[in-house]
């Protein structure tokens, strides 16, 4: 078999870590299959390179902020491949351009547009265990790019649908895909399977195990993924193709993202093409745009809200300066200090009422909701940052998803 492993950050943290999964790689090795594994950088690497640039300046600009980020997963590979020969394996470390990872051009956000693996299949022919850098490619002008935070599953995923691999296991560290954020959640569950529907609302939606777009690129191939502890051997859950009649709950999970600005336009004229411009400016910086609330119209003018990721605000508000005079709204105000919580599942489209009963269980704690936006198989709402562990919790009893 062809196996592709991906170990994030806190699996590779330090030299004792590098060890243990060398050996765990080598041991699958022996059992007679072809390994590549993609890891991330050693633990919190890329948050201090982050860290650093911060010390360093204001307007980083992305094509070096990339090269920065970048450096942290050469680390990782050049230390995991020394470990794995150490055990008397050949092995050998690629960056994601050594390994034919061609991305378009947006830097930090980049997406795989092809991979050419004839390197990979070479080296693979040659009995070597691959170690890849994850989260980084090269675009078309030869300059390194990122996937954005969290990139290195998707560089996994990509790259076991490219080699045609038989399975992707992603390897962290908690036991697999919980009902909510075990972190947060004590009484969080582990999910034996999800489907790539719920999944991605939850990966969108701020449940950080798994990038959004690798679940994404899982989906369209029907690749299935295996979530599962570098920390032990336990199976953890798959997350694969499943029948809707098959879904018993009405909530299969709640996510919270605490990474959430949102920007409220005030006196924004009524009138045909004004939402276009201000969404289309925010679409040409490369800005996702989540929830948008258009307020009722009174004397010819509107009030627009919408939430962006908190990381994007300070771009977005340059952009909101520039389009203020063109759009014609008289001011704007902004707020970092929000969250989104959101509970997923896909029997919420045949089941009325979730919506009052979420709304019933933040409001007896108390919790005030500002924003809100639904689609077939998800709630969100942002509240107040601060209240988000605790709308959580209250959500997570609600649903009653400590019983699974
Ligand atoms: P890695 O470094 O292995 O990529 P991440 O920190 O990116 O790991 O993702 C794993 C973390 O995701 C867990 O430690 C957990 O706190 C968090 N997480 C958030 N939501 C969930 C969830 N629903 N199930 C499991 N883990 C979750
Ligand atoms: N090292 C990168 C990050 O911390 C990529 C990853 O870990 O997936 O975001
Ligand atoms: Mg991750």
């Amino acid at each position: 078999m062809l196996i592709v492993q991906k170990y994030g950050g806190s699996s590779v943290a330090d030299a004792q870590c590098i060890k243990r999964v060398a050996s765990r790689i080598t041991k699958n090795k022996n059992e007679g299959h072809e390994i590549v594994v993609v890891v991330s950088a050693m633990g919190d690497t890329t948050d201090y390179l982050v860290d650093l640039v911060n010390e360093v300046t204001e307007n980083p600009g992305e094509r070096e902020m990339d090269m920065l980020l970048s450096t942290g997963e050469q680390v990782s590979i050049a230390l995991l491949a020394m470990a794995v020969k150490d055990l008397g394996f050949d092995s050998i470390s690629m960056t994601g351009a050594q390994a034919g990872i061609y991305t378009d051009s947006v830097h930090t956000k980049a997406r795989i547009k092809e991979i050419q693996c004839d390197r990979l299949r070479d080296e693979l022919a040659m009995g070597k265990i691959i170690i890849v850098a994850g989260f980084q490619g090269l675009n078309h002008s030869g300059d390194i790019t990122t996937l954005g935070r969290g990139g290195s599953d998707t560089t996994a995923v990509a790259l076991a649908i490219a080699l045609d691999a038989d399975i992707c296991e992603i390897f962290t560290d908690v036991d697999g895909v919980y009902t909510a954020d075990p972190r947060i959640v004590s009484e969080a569950v582990k999910l034996d399977t999800i489907s790539y529907d719920e999944m991605l609302e939850l990966a969108h939606l701020g449940a950080q195990v798994l990038h959004p777009r690798s679940v994404e690129l899982a989906k369209i191939n029907n690749i299935p993924l295996h979530v599962r502890s570098s920390f032990n051997l336990n199976s953890g859950t798959i997350v694969k193709e499943v029948d809707n009649m098959e879904q018993a709950v009405v909530v299969t999970g709640i996510a919270h993202d605490l990474n959430v600005a949102r920007i409220s336009l005030f006196d924004v004229p009524d009138k045909p093409g004004i939402a276009w411009k201000v969404f289309q400016a925010l679409a040409e910086a490369h800005i996702n745009v989540d929830m948008i609330i258009q307020s009722a119209m009174e004397d010819n003018i509107n009030d627009i809200s919408f939430t962006i990721g908190a990381s994007d605000l300070s771009i977005a508000l340059n952009l909101m300066d520039s389009i203020k005079n063109d759009v014609g709204f008289s001011r704007y105000t902004w707020d970092d200090s929000i969250a989104k919580v959101s509970i997923v599942g896909a029997g919420m489209a045949t089941n009325p009422g979730v919506a009052a009963r979420m709304f019933g269980a933040l409001a007896k704690n108390n919790i005030n909701l500002d924003m809100i936006s639904t689609s077939e198989i998800k709630i969100s709402c942002t509240i107040n940052n601060n209240q988000a562990v605790e709308a959580v919790n209250a959500l997570h009893k609600e649903f009653n998803l400590d019983k699974n």
